[in-house]
């Protein structure tokens, strides 16, 4: 008993996953029994997690902005983040398209008659635009909007750096108090997680087992095959090349956050447990706690692959051959749906009737895939959390990268100057 105490806290996790699938399996005569029954504990355990997260990501960005003390810092820090989160997501989406193209022809032909699904309202581009913007100074954190606290906390930390820096002392103080307070509360909750895990994906198993070998398996193999060359290909060489990081290293260290996001699939629920991750893998606080918030918010490279696959299976289901036109299309679409989505479970999906309707494509075809999401999510959410780390990683090294020529250049200023 007291070894498994003494076990770091990814043991921990390790044997809960583990014991979760063989509970799972042996469970499935009684899945409703774990439904009812194991899952209120996950369900309990996450919504620690959706209640700490939201101050988490509003003290965190501001603490991150509020220690770079120079808005060009963080516009740039902002635009490398961007620009990679974009461009691996919009690389995610035609992997998975390509792949998907490969597998059309083995994808099962299912009858598409009496399925109804009914499209969210809010699916337009121009709404996702919208909605990012607060309206209210208290409804981005009661509605756990993540991208309104993205906004308002980008608003009040660049403020806080305006005011001028003597001014603004208690006010980066309490930032930082905050932002400490928070973080032990949440370390609180994460201790939880071996049970929060065990929860979460015993039920999931014990109901799904047996569908994994049913009809859907190939379009499911199809998405992890993406989900997995995207890790490996895109990844590792961005970890390798940018972060000058060995990408065995980097996987090793994220396996905690990895087997977490797989067990929860929320994004915004991985987010304390990536922050450690990255910690140890040597990534700087101000970089941490800037990239990964705004990550968990808007980078899903797993969510735009899986929208990719599933475009493509739902078009074949109908007998639809799409252009080279509407794929563009849907890489595009993809690319945004992706940042639309939050990081909870299964948002994915909702935003996938989006990416439809731009190619026209029923959204219907979604009750085909409604039923195995959660086997989709738990690997789009992995690579989901995955892909922030490695921004952080790759931001973290070049920001150090210029720190250390910066130095070498004025040392170099110096030796000139008392040499002459
Ligand atoms: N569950 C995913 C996440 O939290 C989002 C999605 O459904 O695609 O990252």
């Amino acid at each position: 008993m007291s070894r498994i105490k003494k076990l770091p806290l990814a043991g921990k996790i390790f044997i809960a996953l583990v014991l979760a699938i063989v509970v799972g399996l042996i469970m499935q005569p009684w899945a409703d029994f774990a439904t009812d029954y194991i899952k209120p504990f996950g369900t309990i355990f996450l919504n620690l997690i959706k209640f700490i997260v939201g101050p988490i990501v509003l003290f965190s960005i501001m603490s991150g902005v509020v220690s770079l003390r120079d808005i060009g810092k963080v516009g740039k820090i902002g635009g490398i983040t961007v620009v990679y989160y974009f461009f691996t997501t919009a690389l995610a989406t035609t992997i998975g398209l390509g792949v998907a193209n490969l597998f059309k022809g083995i994808f099962p032909a299912i009858a598409t008659s009496n399925l109804s699904y009914e499209a969210p309202e809010k699916a337009s581009f121009m709404s996702v635009v919208v909605d990012i913007f607060p309206s209210n100074f208290l409804a981005p954190i009661v509605n756990a909007n993540m991208l309104q606290v993205i906004v308002m906390a980008l608003l009040i930390g660049f403020a806080v750096i305006l005011i001028g820096e003597e001014k603004a002392e208690p006010a980066i103080q309490f930032i930082e108090l905050a932002n400490s307070v928070f973080m032990k509360a949440m370390e609180m909750i994460l201790n939880l997680s071996p049970i929060g895990v065990f929860c979460l994906l015993c039920p999931v198993i014990a109901s799904n087992g047996a569908m994994i070998i049913g009809s859907l398996a190939k379009v499911l193999l199809c998405a992890y095959l993406c989900y997995f060359l995207h890790a490996v290909v895109v990844y590792s060489g961005a970890v390798a090349t940018f972060g000058s990081m060995n990408p065995m290293k980097f996987f090793k260290g994220m396996l905690p956050a990895i087997m977490f996001a797989f067990s929860s699939a929320s994004s915004v629920g991985t987010l304390p447990l990536n922050m450690e991750c990255t910690k140890k893998l040597g990534a700087s606080r101000e970089v941490r706690s800037f990239v990964l918030p705004l990550g968990a918010t808007i980078n899903m490279d797993g969510t735009a692959i899986y929208q990719g696959v599933c475009a493509i299976f739902i078009a074949s289901c109908y007998g639809i051959n799409l252009t080279i036109s509407q794929m563009v299309t849907i890489v595009l679409t993809a690319t945004l749906a992706s940042v639309g989505t939050a990081g909870v479970p299964g948002a994915g999906m909702i935003m996938l009737a989006m990416v439809l309707t731009s190619v026209g494509l029923p959204v219907d075809g979604i009750a085909l895939v409604a039923g195995v999401d959660r086997i989709f999510d738990m690997g789009r959410t992995t690579l989901n959390i995955t892909g922030d780390a490695s921004a952080t990683i790759i931001v973290s090294n070049l920001l150090n990268k210029n720190k250390t020529l910066a130095m070498e250049n004025k040392d170099e200023q110096i030796h000139k100057e008392v040499l002459g």
